[in-house]
């Protein structure tokens, strides 16, 4: 019998080197993460041991080359965590997350390692010739030298030591989170507190209660953000006030989750790890490697949204309060049900009867495909025969206008108990001239399956949803890079969202919209007057939305701007002196997350970055109106922003990039107008 190889230990021979799912076993995982993690140290350490002077090929390409073993198994691995997990994922994760930090702090804090790369950026001028290599050689060095590789022995041992207790305070952070949002979830008697829900509502809140052993009680269970998508129907304005006041109790009732001091230890520990590390606190030196540079240029920028976004929160709470009349004094958590009231009375909006005519394979073929093959010229074949990670992700091969094979495009759309929630790209093979790689990447949504011979009709927020994440997998599959390290999104995180939300532009497009929203019975073209009443709407709330997402920005942004010699003891007050110092302490409006239960920053990788998806759509909206200017949906457009940018990826200065694809820098005009937010 033929011995069994390992399908990690040698590239795929499969088309476009497509991970050979069919034969990846869960018992190939863990040696192929040992032999990855070996064969790359190896790999560093003939970069290192040699005699010979350090040149960009022999240590900065090799450094390039090296870790593919690692690669090939961590990508499907990570793919496989998030969208067909199981208790052998759950636990191999947990296993290999923390050696996978450790592994790449012994590549980045090895000193023979940094000194050779700092020797070749030293030297750049007259050993690196091309603009991609040296802007490589820059990234490298700015990279090992901010991850601390130019301290000295103790310093890097503090560093260390650093690292390994905020992983630690943060892990705390979000299962105290967990914990309080479970136990906060309210409890409601009486089916009739639900007036306002639907009947399906209601139902899995009986059935969420009588998990919890509460049988014939009902049991609404909190979301993330301060606001719960049932303060909009719930008519019963006790039940909003109880509902909203748990949801903003999280972290800061006292006892076993309680994250008060955590946030504090964290924030301290950050401030001074970025003393540490030379930066004035924890905002500089995240900022410094982001498109940003400066927690001033965040602040200016968030400053100068902040007053107009309060300024028209204020108008539409009058709107509200003449809703309500008389007897109602608005609270917070009014807001939704009365603007879901004005909406209707307004706008005579109603999305749900958009679904019939938002089927989702018309969505992706004649919609999403659509656009894409009027403006860049490519094509889209689905090949059955090649086999992905789960019967439901689909494979299509993707090709330029000439036939010259693009690489494959995934499409994961619908819900599963072993998916993680949201939408994402992630790629499995990224483009590479250098490695000679094309590309594979895999769209994921969260869209519920429909019953067996029934169509699966999309949300409005779906059909978005899906514009956006093809705009990332855009951004992977027009790559053309030589360095894997700027494949498509391997760009700066407050510039990632931004080809991706451009993409959404063109759900709404005339041209586009006509051809792929039909409904699914008769064919019939969606109405005009259904989407003039949804480009009409478009701004209604935007104060509330801007306000609220700002506060949550600018206080991750205050909390990582203080220094490490300050000694703040008080959660509450700081948040409320944040908010009221740039004008967003209306207490009708706060903030999406208040500190206590702001994931994004304290454990979800967001910190000091939560700014980064309005500072990406200054960008966007300011695209959007070049596409306008320019005639829209044509090749000729489509080229110019695939070949300045799309292709780009991280290659280059993002904003250098973007100056040759506009003409000029972003303006924050188009946004200001898209959110109503002019002077
Ligand atoms: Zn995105």
């Amino acid at each position: 019998m033929a011995e069994i190889v390992n399908p990690f230990f040698e590239p795929s021979t499969l088309p476009y080197q497509l991970p050979p799912f069919a034969d990846i076993r869960d018992e190939h995982f863990r040696p192929a993460f040992e032999r990855g993690f070996e064969e790359q140290l190896a790999e560093v350490h003939a970069i290192t041991a040699g005699d010979d002077a350090p040149t960009f090929e022999n240590t900065v390409v090799a450094l390039e080359r090296s870790g593919q073993t690692l690669l090939r198994v961590a990508e499907v691995f990570f793919n496989q965590s998030s969208s067909d997990s199981s208790d052998f994922t759950n636990t191999l994760e947990e296993e290999i997350a923390p050696r996978l930090a450790a592994h790449e702090d012994a590549i980045r804090l090895d000193p023979g390692l940094y000194g050779r790369i700092k020797a070749v950026y030293d030297q750049r001028d007259t050993l690196v010739h091309d603009a991609e290599s040296r802007y490589l050689v820059e990234r490298y060095y700015a990279e090992f030298t901010l991850a601390g590789a130019a301290l000295g022995d103790a310093d890097k041992q503090r560093l260390r030591e650093y690292n390994q207790k905020l992983s630690s305070l943060t892990t705390r952070f979000e299962k105290n989170l967990l914990a309080d949002t479970n136990d906060l979830a309210v409890v409601v008697d009486d089916a009739s507190e639900l007036d306002g829900l639907d009947a399906g509502e209601i139902s899995a809140a009986a059935q969420a209660a009588a998990e919890r052993g509460l049988d014939g009680k009902y049991l609404i269970t909190l979301v993330l953000p301060t606001g719960h998508p049932y303060l909009a129907g719930l008519t019963s304005r006790d039940l909003r006030e109880r509902i909203m006041t748990a949801s903003r109790a999280r972290g800061i009732r006292g006892g076993d989750n309680d994250n008060r001091e955590l946030v504090l230890e964290i924030t301290r520990l950050r401030a001074a790890r970025a003393r540490l590390l030379g930066f004035d606190n924890h905002a500089a030196y995240v900022t410094a490697d982001q498109t940003a540079k400066t927690p001033q240029a965040v602040a200016a920028m968030l400053g100068r949204l902040a007053p107009a976004a309060a300024r028209n929160a204020v108008a539409e709470q009058a709107d509200l309060q003449k809703q309500a009349g008389d007897l109602v004094e608005l609270a917070a958590w009014d807001w939704p049900f009365y603007t879901e009231k004005v909406r209707k009375a307004t706008y005579d909006v109603d999305t749900a009867a958009m679904r019939p005519y938002f089927e989702a394979e018309r969505v992706l073929r004649d919609g999403v495909f659509f656009a894409a093959t009027r403006l860049y010229g490519i094509t889209f074949t689905e090949r059955d025969e090649l086999v992905a990670y789960h019967p439901d992700a689909r494979v299509f091969e993707v090709a330029d206008e000439d036939g010259t094979p693009l690489g494959l495009y995934i499409n994961d759309l619908y819900t599963r108990d072993s998916k993680r929630g949201g939408a994402w790209m992630n790629p499995l093979i990224s483009q590479s001239r250098l490695l000679g790689t094309p590309t594979v990447v895999v769209n994921n949504l969260n869209v519920p399956k429909p019953a067996t011979g029934e169509p699966t009709l999309l949300t409005y927020d779906e059909v978005g949803t899906l514009f956006h994440e093809f705009g990332h997998a855009l951004h992977g599959l027009f790559a053309q890079v030589t360095y894997p390290k700027f494949a498509g999104t391997n760009v700066f995180r407050d510039f990632v969202e931004f080809p991706s939300q451009v993409n959404e532009m063109w759900m709404l497009w005339p041209e586009v919209l006509a051809n792929y929203a039909r409904h699914y019975l008769t064919g019939e073209p969606m109405p005009r007057e259904l989407v003039d009443r949804i480009e009409a709407s478009k701004a209604f709330n935007e104060g509330f939305k801007t306000s609220e997402y700002l506060g949550a920005a600018l206080l991750d942004q205050a909390w990582h701007r203080i220094s490490a010699d300050d000694d703040i003891r008080d959660v509450e007050s700081f948040e409320a002196n944040a908010l009221a110092e740039v004008g967003l302490g209306n207490p009708l409006v706060p903030p999406r997350y208040a500190t206590t239960y702001f994931a994004h920053t304290f454990s979800g990788g967001y910190d000091a970055g939560y700014y980064s998806y309005i500072w990406s759509e200054v960008l966007d909206a300011d695209t959007v109106e070049w596409f306008r200017e320019n005639g829209g949906l044509t090749r000729e457009n489509g080229d110019r922003f695939r070949s300045r940018l799309l292709g780009v990826g991280g290659s280059k200065d993002p904003l250098e990039a973007y100056r040759d694809f506009r003409g000029r820098d972003a303006v924050i005009e188009p946004l200001l107008k898209r959110r109503g937010l002019e002077a």
